[in-house]
């Protein structure tokens, strides 16, 4: 059907769409309701890998895969209200694909896929090639988001959002961090501070070579207050912020920063605890 109608657009929850509808910025000829197609709806494993429908509610990662993917879990918490999380869904999150979607930053920390899928066949792209530009994605007019694929965390997982209050609040800017002791790696994801969701390779590189140098993923043990500043300072430094309604780009900056330096320190404390 989008192949036929490459101009219809699909509505899954509609939270964003509905939006979109009311304000009249938009009026398609069509509509395809997505709902209707179980298959978005189911997750499962393939390969140690979760191929996770775009169809399936924030609601249920929460409840059912809340053990597996803490990092977007804890970031589908803070979306919206539990109306939205129960109707709002990843593929319509990578649909729209605002700067400030929530669940961006923990895809890209966790180096997650996404599958599009058309007439033509399914393809796979890593989440940092799927944001092209703000609002704007990678997915063609006749393709539709059939999953995205993610592994089960590997180590410690954090997600913190700054807003101008608790819930029901667009990101002034967000950051997601993903630990992998295993492979010695570090991810990161920042949301709402650049035209798209980014990540921080400099910051995860030098992160990487502190527990490296140190011996800290054989011993694990604090880590230098300067580290950490330094982390902080190149996390800041990845984004490409703007003054706009919600927070100056010297804010975001800050925030981001104190975000890294904070999430780092929870993340490790509790592979502390564990080791
Ligand atoms: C009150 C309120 C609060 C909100 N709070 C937050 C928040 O805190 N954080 C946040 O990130 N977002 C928030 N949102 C925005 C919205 O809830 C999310 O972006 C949500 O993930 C959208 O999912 P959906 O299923 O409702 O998408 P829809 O509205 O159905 O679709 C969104 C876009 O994606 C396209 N699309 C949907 N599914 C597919 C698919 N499978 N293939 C191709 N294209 C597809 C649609 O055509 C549309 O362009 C909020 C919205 C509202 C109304």
């Amino acid at each position: 059907m989008k192949a036929a109608h490459p101009d219809a657009m699909p509505i899954a929850g509609g939270t964003d769409v509905m939006v979109e509808i009311n304000f009249d910025r938009h009026r398609p000829a069509a509509f395809l309701d997505l709902t209707r197609v179980a298959d978005l709806a189911e997750w499962g494993s393939e390969d140690g890998v979760l191929r996770v429908g775009a169809g399936v509610t924030y609601t249920r990662l929460i409840d059912e895969l809340g053990d597996r993917l803490p990092g977007l879990a804890m970031a589908s918490r803070t979306v919206g209200s539990p109306q939205i999380r129960n109707r709002g869904t990843v593929g319509g999150n990578l649909g729209s694909a605002s700067p400030a979607g929530d669940a961006h930053p923990a895809l890209l920390a966790s180096r997650a896929m996404v599958e599009l899928a058309s007439v033509a066949g399914t393809r796979r792209l890593p989440a940092h090639e799927f944001f092209v530009g703000p609002k704007r994605n990678a997915m063609r007019k006749d393709e539709l988001i059939a999953a995205f694929l993610i592994e089960p965390a590997q180590g410690p997982q954090q997600f913190s959002k700054v807003g101008t209050r608790n819930a029901m609040v667009i990101a002034v800017c967000s950051f997601a961090l993903a630990i992998e002791p295993g492979r010695r790696r570090v991810g990161t994801g920042i949301g709402s501070a650049a035209p798209t969701p980014v990540s921080a390779p400099e910051a995860e590189k030098f992160l990487e070579g502190v527990l490296e140098e140190g011996g800290l993923w054989q011993k694990p043990a604090p880590v230098a207050e300067s580290a950490l500043a330094r982390f902080g300072e190149l996390v800041a430094a990845a984004a490409k912020p703007i003054d706009d309604v919600r927070g100056t780009a010297a804010y975001r900056r800050h925030a981001l920063a104190v975000m890294a330096r904070r999430s780092f320190v929870w993340a490790w404390n509790e592979y502390l605890g564990a080791e």
